[in-house]
């Protein structure tokens, strides 16, 4: 895609270092180089040029990159000037650079948007370079880079070719007759929902054992009141925040704290307690609590320990049922509290696919247990081919996914190609969401607007 204006921005931080970079990218910026340098440098090649202002005095030296289209880092013509890095310099040479027509000053994040829109990178990539930048811990860089080389959009790639080939079968069926389509029509579709859902459970596992997620870990705390869920989140986050009695739905609405353990930051959530009421404040509380878990990485589901064992599995049935039905990527532990009251150990026990962890959110045993068992799963993933994920592409994922269930349901219940070849167009556009081959103007300007400037 080519633009008419050439933009131009410091790609060094700003302040004072050895060497400063200016970056200047588009149409006109062999102009500039005509105009700064004397000369367009040689190709992909060190040069050492002085820098010339309007009256041919020496404003600076250094050396000079020329990249031209499409063998660039936006895809269009690139020029580099690294010069002596203060920050005067620098903005004597961008003034000089901005007087040259049709050059103008590039927005946050506007040459990872170019390089883009000109197919040199997908979003995901874009987004890795932001998050490259900017990660804090060793895992991040791993997973940034990861993810910049294309191992979460290879991912993705993959499920969308698999989702082609399920579109190209149905599209191409709904311009014959019923009684020219293949009688085994059925058998077919059905091997296609089952491929495709392989595909699907396969990123969804992967986003749990693989990814880091950009932003802070979210936990929430849910279960049935009086479970000890406020008492926990306060022995978390060693603060006394939510207010903690006897009295069942004493946490009405949702209480956030930031945490950290071993070094990982954790968003955690304390809800409303999850039961069946008629008080419409604790309704709306619930439903609230409902709404955010789909949001969520890990869910701690209390219960109280010295309840009946009967009324506990009922309870741990109803909830493992209703969040099922969900489909949410979403990990679950149960905590079993007020094990003080008990003589039991204070000990970790994986029965089936889940965790339960005996604690007492009172005294505080246990909770080391606790700690250990949120950090082994990020500590695991350190060691394997870890990718950064952001939470739109978790969310974007949950999308298809539940509007692929649904075109199951309508098929099996309709049998209506149709309504079945719009429901995969749609999953194939939550699906672009991500990689950028469906992408708004207003989703682009959310993602880049938040990269700072020369990137
Ligand atoms: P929530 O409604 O689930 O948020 O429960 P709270 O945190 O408000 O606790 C309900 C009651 O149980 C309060 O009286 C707490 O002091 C008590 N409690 C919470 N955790 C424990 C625990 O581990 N042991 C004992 N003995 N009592 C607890």
């Amino acid at each position: 895609m080519i633009r008419n204006d050439t933009i131009v921005a410091p790609v060094t931080y700003p302040g004072k270092s050895s060497v400063g970079i200016l970056r200047i990218s588009g149409i006109n910026a062999k102009q500039v180089a005509i105009k700064i340098l004397g000369k367009v440098p040689k190709p992909r090649f060190a040069t050492y040029t002085k820098f010339f202002n309007k009256n041919h005095k020496v404003l600076d030296q250094g050396i000079s990159l020329w990249f031209p289209a499409p063998f660039s880092f936006t895809g269009e013509d690139v020029l580099e000037l690294q010069g002596h890095g203060n920050p005067m310099i620098m903005d004597l040479l961008i003034k000089r650079i901005l007087s040259i027509q049709h050059i103008r000053l590039a927005k946050p994040g506007e040459f990872c948007e170019r390089a883009f829109l000109n197919g040199k990178i997908d979003l995901v990539q874009a987004e890795a370079i932001d998050d490259l930048i900017n990660a804090e811990t060793e895992s991040m860089v791993k997973g940034a880079l990861n993810s910049l080389e294309g191992s979460f959009s290879y991912y993705v790639t993959n499920l969308v070719e698999r989702l082609n080939t399920f579109r190209i079968h149905i599209e191409s069926s709904i311009d014959f007759a019923e009684e020219e389509i293949d009688f085994n029509f059925d058998d077919v579709i059905s091997l296609n929902f089952h491929k495709l859902n392989n595909q699907f459970l396969k990123i969804k596992k992967i986003i749990i054992n693989k990814s880091v997620i950009r932003e802070a870990k979210k936990i929430i705390i849910v279960g049935p009141p009086n479970a000890g869920k406020s008492s926990l989140l306060n022995v978390l986050s060693s603060r006394n925040r939510a207010i903690v009695t006897n009295i069942p739905g004493t946490t009405r609405d949702l209480l956030y704290e930031y945490i950290n353990i071993d070094g990982f930051l954790y968003e955690i959530i304390d809800t409303a307690g999850l039961h069946n009421t008629e008080n419409e404040v604790e309704k709306i509380g619930i439903n609230r609590a409902w709404e955010i878990l789909k949001t969520c990485d890990h869910v701690l589901f209390v219960i109280d320990k010295t309840m009946d064992i009967k009324i506990q599995n009922q309870i741990l049935h109803d909830f493992i049922k209703k969040i099922n039905s969900y489909n949410y990527c979403v990990q679950i532990t149960f905590i079993l509290n007020k094990n003080d009251l008990l003589k039991d150990d204070f000990d970790i026990k994986k029965i089936g696919n889940h965790y339960f962890i005996s604690i007492s959110a009172l005294t505080g045993q246990g909770l080391d247990v606790l700690r250990q068992h949120l950090t082994k799963a990020e500590k695991n993933k350190e060691k394997e081919g870890l990718f950064v994920a952001r939470r739109r592409h978790v969310h974007q994922i949950e999308l298809s996914y539940n509007e692929f269930l649904k075109a199951k349901k309508i098929w099996s219940n309709y049998k209506n190609i149709e309504l079945l070849a719009e429901s995969l167009r749609l999953i194939n556009q939550f699906l672009g969401e991500i990689t950028g081959s469906f992408s708004s103007n207003d989703l682009l300007n959310r993602i880049f607007s938040t990269f700072c400037i020369g990137k």
